[in-house]
């Protein structure tokens, strides 16, 4: 069959379609797989208990099933999810946001498709602009989203400390903005920056979201700020990280990293502008967001349970398995030249092989042959031209699934990196 330009979008190289592939036949593999690749949450107990109470009291609610099942939302998405969820921000943070800043979509990986492209590429000044990245690795979703203009992103290279936090015990590096290498100017349409950062953990300091904010404020664009593992929900952050908003940020949530990936649920929190224009393109591309995923949480953002349960089920739940994966890998690895990017948040180890013989794309098919999933660091530079050596020296490992299958794929991890080295 013979497809149109469009069809170029979907090429099946790309790092997201090869990951969520991966997902899935792991899935459906018979035989060993240490799914250690994808970005699934874990299987909190208390959390999934939660959801299947919220599922019990929709059924047994007069007519909430039938209405959630039975009818289309508005454009905008459940209004009482919205309303309620603007209730909390504004009693929890005291942000100034009305109804009108809110806007549901289906997952926030449709968000982000639609605000790159409604923020990069041809202006009707005829200017032509980019998102900036400030700090690269970022997220491998990013990558294709451009419509047309598959070159949205430009991106920065970080700094990289590695002095003052060489615990003795774990060998840790961290990246931070390189601000003498972030000038703005006309042809920069956003920044864009995930907190906690997918792939490494990293969290971006107050005084570096300030630094941020300050500039895109200055500038007249936009700050982005993905949350998807952040703040306020699902909170999957173990430093001290201040959650902010004001109307210049598009922050971008998600329910997936709470534990409910499968219901299909983003919000977007910005100006009401730009949500008018999400909300007309929900209606022009999906008629209306899925109704299931607001329809189940709106309890619990009503009654402010989502901010404890984050606070008190879900980071605590993932500062453990870090620690312990953390642990593994030192034991493990010791006698490699392996550096952790410090894990502040999110659910991933991003490993830095020094001077690795072989890249992190072959150190993937080895380790696929062998049924361990993993990301090879290279999909997670949208936007960067140079190269550079973290680009082929890296890997980011979920460290979310069954501990003993996350220990067993670290261990066959090790033994396929020490036999490149070798
Ligand atoms: N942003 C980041 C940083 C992510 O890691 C993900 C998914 O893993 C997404 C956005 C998209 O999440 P979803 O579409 O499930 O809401």
């Amino acid at each position: 069959m013979q497809f149109s330009n469009f069809s170029r979008n979907f090429k099946s190289d790309s790092g997201i379609l090869q990951l969520m592939d991966d997902l899935g036949h792991a899935e459906g593999k018979r035989g060993e797989v240490f799914m250690l690749g994808g970005g699934n949450p874990a299987e909190i107990p208390e959390m999934q208990k939660c959801f299947r109470e919220e599922m019990v009291a929709l059924l047994n609610q007069g007519s909430d099933f039938e209405r959630m099942t039975g009818s289309y939302d508005a454009p905008q998405g459940n209004r009482d999810f919205i309303k309620a969820l603007a209730e909390l921000l504004i009693d929890q943070f005291g942000w100034p946001v009305t109804e009108d800043n809110i806007v549901v979509t289906n997952g926030s990986q449709a968000s982000f498709g639609m605000l790159f492209n409604l923020l990069a590429g041809e202006y009707p000044d005829g200017s032509h602009r980019k998102i900036l990245l400030p700090l690269t690795p970022e997220y491998i979703g990013y990558t294709d989203v451009g419509i047309g203009d598959t070159n949205l992103f430009e991106a920065r290279q970080p700094v990289i400390n590695v002095d003052n936090i060489d615990d003795p015990e774990y060998r840790y590096f961290k990246y931070s903005v390189n601000f003498d290498d972030l000038r703005l100017d006309s042809h920069h349409g956003a920044l864009c920056v995930s907190r906690p950062t997918n792939p490494t953990g990293n969290v971006i300091t107050d005084q570096e979201l300030m630094g941020l904010r300050n500039l895109a404020q200055k500038n007249g664009i936009p700050l982005i700020i993905d949350g998807a593992y952040g703040l306020p929900f699902p909170g999957i952050v173990f430093t001290d990280a201040t959650p902010v908003w004001d109307d210049n940020i598009v922050l971008c949530l998600s329910l997936s990293k709470l534990g409910l990936p499968g219901v299909r649920t983003g919000i977007v929190i910005a100006a009401p502008d730009l949500i008018e224009l999400i909300k007309g393109s929900n209606a022009i591309f999906n008629l209306a967001p899925g109704r299931f995923g607001p329809s189940l949480v709106n309890r619990i953002t009503d009654n402010q349970k989502l901010i404890s349960l984050s606070r008190d089920v879900i980071r605590p739940y993932y500062k453990n398995r870090v620690a312990h994966a953390v642990s593994y890998v030192n034991q493990i690895m010791s006698d490699l030249p392996v550096r952790i990017h410090k894990p502040e948040g999110a659910i991933f180890l991003w490993l830095w092989f020094e001077n690795l013989p072989i890249s992190s794309e072959r150190l993937y098919q080895k380790l696929k042959e062998r049924g361990v999933f993993i990301i090879a660091g290279h999909h997670f530079f949208p936007g960067l031209e140079d190269d550079w050596a973290h680009t082929h020296q890296c890997i980011r490992v979920s460290y979310a699934g069954n501990p003993e299958r996350v220990e067993k794929g670290l261990s066959i991890i090790a033994e396929e990196v020490r036999r490149a080295y070798d």
